[in-house]
């Protein structure tokens, strides 16, 4: 068992010091859809508006020499946290649905055409299932997609048999399930993958946060996470490319900052990482998204890791052992921190306002994976997702609120859902 010293970590988030509804502490476990951020990110950002911000990369001034380089050597932080070759593989976009359209539409539209097969994983988030319909729509290709098993799982043998049979030219998938919680093998089914011949896209929005990133171990041709997942701020994701493959995409987005010249017949694409950064960036996000790769990396990914699977592993257990609360995921060792369920009875939207009303914030709905959803015959599930703060005595709050949930749903025998879906 390995526990990070929570008293120290909540002292850096200020906002875990407040109290919600009806005077109780919050008990925020809703970090599968955005974490809170620690003052040094708020700090660094400050600085940047009060101290020294002006546009990058265009003037001859000192403000814009200083956020230029605040701007560069936040690319120097990302590249060093995803252990990537080059800087020129790190491009800073608005987030990871931003990432993978960038991709869907640069290299899809080169690459892919009516024959092709784009192989996703039933339980992707709808930002990796979306821009490949949009890119089905475009050229003819086909989207397919690996089911789960009846014990929420997807063997070696069900990913090569797919991919012996459909011969993807893409296979896209997420390192972390922000529904089921699974963690993938990331670097064996991309091995497998390359054997094909697919270009492999990995959504890391759930992994970054988490767990130690190598790009150059994973191998896969392109990653993508998102700045507010890590402790940082919105607005900011990276899209991490083979220096090989983002040279030969086109640019996506034109305007100024991508190009080298313009002319009245046309124009030339500025280098990597330029080239996929039109228009002004969003730098002091990525000044905030380098202070909290830092901020994360100094208490270790693998310490959080560790800790999140001492979390992870009492709120399943605890789950489990609820009478009416089934589990929606693998067991706790093929996890990470997430724990979505259902309760029996109780749609989960009550169970969200429930808990609310005990200061635990959890998500409902169907957390942009509807095909997951449809594919297990629920229409929603109630989703605890914990982080690098969270205390096990707050697993056990959660665990005390659920198991009240479901007495007093059976006890009432009524079915209400009192809030729309959202999500
Ligand atoms: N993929 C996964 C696995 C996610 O969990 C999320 C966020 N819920 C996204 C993609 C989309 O990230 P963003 O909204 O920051 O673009």
């Amino acid at each position: 068992m390995s526990l990070l010293d929570t008293d120290k970590i909540r002292r850096d988030f200020p906002v875990l010091q407040r109290n919600v509804t009806g005077g109780h502490p919050l008990i925020y476990l809703d970090n599968a859809a955005s974490t809170q951020r620690p003052r040094a990110v708020i700090e660094a950002m400050d600085e940047c508006y009060l101290q020294y911000y002006s546009n990058v990369h265009r003037g001859i001034h000192t403000l814009s020499e200083e956020s230029t380089r605040a701007y560069e050597a936040a690319r120097e932080t990302t590249r060093e946290f995803l252990n990537a070759a080059s800087a020129r593989e790190i491009i800073f976009a608005a987030g990871t649905t931003a990432a993978i359209n960038t991709v869907a539409r640069s290299w899809g539209d080169a690459n892919v055409s009516s024959d092709d097969v784009i192989l996703l994983l039933i339980s992707e988030h709808h930002a990796n299932i979306v821009p490949w319909h949009q890119l089905a729509a475009r050229t003819g290709c086909r989207v397919e997609f690996i089911p789960i098993d009846e014990n929420f799982e997807i063997s070696d043998e069900t990913v090569a048999e797919y991919l012996d049979r459909l011969q993807p030219k893409m296979f896209a998938f997420a390192a972390a399930s922000n529904t089921l919680g699974s963690e993938y093998p990331v670097q064996r089914w991309t091995s497998m993958a390359r054997q094909h011949g697919a270009t492999v896209l990995i959504d890391a929005a759930q992994a970054a946060p988490h767990q130690q990133i190598d790009v150059q171990a994973w191998d896969a041709d392109f990653v993508v996470f998102s700045g507010h997942k890590v402790c940082g701020p919105t607005g900011i994701g990276v899209l991490y490319g083979k220096e090989a493959m983002l040279d030969a995409m086109p640019a996506f987005l034109g305007g100024g900052g991508m190009i080298l010249n313009v002319t009245t017949e046309g124009f030339t694409t500025h280098e990597l990482p330029e080239k996929f950064e039109a228009g002004t960036p969003p730098i002091v996000e990525a000044i905030g998204l380098a202070a909290a790769l830092k901020y994360l990396t100094a208490i270790g990914m693998e310490n959080i890791h560790a800790h999140e699977r001492v979390l992870g592993e009492r709120a399943d257990a605890g789950l489990r052992a609820i009478d009416g609360v089934r589990v929606i995921g693998p067991t706790a060792d093929k996890k990470g921190g997430i724990n979505s369920f259902v309760i029996e009875g109780v749609h989960a939207h009550d169970v969200s306002q429930f808990l609310d009303g005990r200061g635990v914030a959890v998500r409902a709905g169907h957390h942009c994976t509807m095909p997951l959803h449809q594919s297990l015959g629920v229409t929603a599930t109630a989703r605890a997702s914990c982080y690098l703060y969270n205390t096990t005595d707050e697993v056990d709050q959660l665990l005390v609120a659920v198991a009240d949930v479901r007495a007093k749903f059976a006890r009432s025998g009524r079915r209400r859902r009192t809030r729309r879906p959202v999500e």
